[in-house]
């Protein structure tokens, strides 16, 4: 007979009915005792939640303005649209819609967007939010180029594999590029064309 299933008692009563022995476990509350239920299991739970909100409180030292652990994620770099209002900032909005990305129909994951702010007329980034699944890994190529003064022009001409999250941010880049097409210089190509074919 054990008497108390805490981790003593629930291995000595398990060791016990390994050897063959006939054994009765009596537990007055909720087996597993104080490490399952209140010590052990639950303070290191509270632990590594304050540890992980002490590193998210620091994420300005690793280049994250602010990356939101939530589902879906929230990542941002820079300005978004309600800074740039307050501070002044004129800028243009490019927005690029996950649910339009091959990985994330294939993952089931099309809920979010990337938002990036530029320069108006220009392809330096003023700012970048993302919202979707690793938004906060995303991020880290918009991080890179604004450290370094890259435009999305360059983001565009970056190989990113297929089919993979990351190609969300070439996505963007392309749609900001779409916006900014030469439209005289299509047109002309378009006469040119239509001209040679007869
Ligand atoms: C905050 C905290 C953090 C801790 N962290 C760690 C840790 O990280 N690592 C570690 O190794 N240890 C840790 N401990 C210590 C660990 O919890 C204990 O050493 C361990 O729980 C002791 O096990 P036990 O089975 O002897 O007693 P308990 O876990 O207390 O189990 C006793 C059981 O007996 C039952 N019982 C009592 N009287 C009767 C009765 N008359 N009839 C029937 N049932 C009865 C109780 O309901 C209870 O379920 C921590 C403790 C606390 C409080």
């Amino acid at each position: 007979m054990v008497i108390g299933g805490g981790s003593a008692g629930l291995v000595t009563a398990t060791i016990a009915a390994a050897l063959r022995a006939c054994v009765t476990l009596v537990e007055q509350h909720r087996l597993g005792g104080d490490c399952l239920n209140t010590g052990c299991v639950p303070s290191k739970a509270l632990i590594r939640s304050a540890r992980l909100l002490a590193l998210i409180r620091r994420a300005p030292e690793f280049g994250l303005r602010s990356a939101i652990f939530v589902d879906p994620e929230l990542a941002r770099v820079g300005l978004n649209e309600q800074a740039a209002q307050a501070q002044g900032v004129p800028y243009e909005l490019t927005r690029f819609e996950l649910a339009d990305l091959d990985r994330a129909i294939a993952d089931g994951a099309i809920e979010g967007f990337v938002k990036v702010l530029t320069v108006p007329g220009r392809d330096r980034i003023l700012g970048v939010t993302i919202v979707g699944a690793q938004a906060g890994e995303l991020l880290a190529e918009y991080v890179l180029a604004m450290t370094h003064g890259i435009g999305l022009n360059q983001i565009l001409g970056t190989v990113h594999g297929y089919p993979t999250l990351a190609e969300a941010n070439k996505m963007a880049a392309g749609q900001w590029r779409r916006a900014h097409a030469p439209q005289a210089m299509l047109a002309w190509a378009e006469r040119w064309h239509r001209w040679r074919r007869g």
